[in-house]
């Protein structure tokens, strides 16, 4: 279940002129990606999220940006640096390098962990064996991923190994407890690190592409699945060494 827990468009005092809204910091950003677009209603909401930290899309001519609660009140160079972001990735832009940074920089900051680490914790459903294992940190590899392919827009999930060792399903995401479970047969010293980055992408992949149902058929690996996966680099090569496992 989603709360909404505030709408700047009509809740709250209006902003001192010096302080720029979340809306007036995007109408910026827009205006200087597409100067020749007509400024659409601007509306940003922040909920409370489970599967993606920010969102936006484009419809009837409105702008709907949806941000995660825990992104409430960030500064406002944070801000438009996410704006842009989410702006060149509607447009189909390549995302400027020094936003990216700003953005990871932000996230980064160790009370920021705190407390989006403290808000997991409350919501956090599911029992499984923690993420840190005897050679790799998921929460370290999932960051790591969430800057390389979603320029971190993906909230973690649960993180967490398995406990037991199984070889024949490395890896699954479970929607209802919105966690993401690897075999603790990768977390090996030898297990190249490729191949368990290559696993807890695809793993994060189903976070962003869901199943389709199309009639009694089941679609979970979609076009846009594998479309996506191709990303990653070294796809045979990770391929090649989970068969070897
Ligand atoms: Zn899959």
């Amino acid at each position: 279940m989603q709360v909404e827990r505030a709408d700047t468009l009509t809740a709250g005092a209006p902003a001192p002129t010096t302080l720029e809204t979340p809306e007036q910091i995007f109408s910026r950003v827009f205006r200087q990606l597409r100067p020749r677009t007509p400024l659409p209603m601007i509306h940003v909401e922040f909920r409370r999220y489970a599967t993606a930290n920010a969102q936006v899309k484009l419809e009837r001519g409105a702008l709907l940006v949806k941000l995660a609660d825990s992104l409430e009140g960030i500064p406002a160079s944070v801000m438009e640096a996410l704006a842009e972001i989410l702006l060149c990735k509607l447009f189909r832009r390549p995302v400027p390098a020094e936003c990216n940074q700003r953005y990871r920089r932000h996230l980064n900051r160790r009370d920021v962990r705190r407390s989006l680490d403290l808000i997991r914790q409350i919501r956090g459903r599911k029992r499984v064996e923690g993420p840190q294992g005897v050679r790799f940190h998921l929460d370290e590899l999932f960051e790591e991923l969430n800057f390389r392919f979603f320029n971190g827009l993906m909230a973690r999930p649960i993180l967490g190994w398995s406990p037991n060792a199984s070889r024949t399903l490395l890896g699954h995401y479970d929607p209802s407890h919105n966690a993401i479970v690897l075999s603790r047969i990768l977390d090996r010293p030898d297990t190249p690190r490729v191949a368990v980055e290559y696993v807890l992408f695809h793993e994060m992949l189903h976070l962003c592409h869901p199943t389709e149902h199309n009639g009694a058929r089941r679609c979970v690996h979609t076009r846009a699945f594998k479309d996506a996966e191709k990303q990653f680099e070294r796809l045979a090569e990770a391929k090649l060494l989970l068969r070897a496992l």
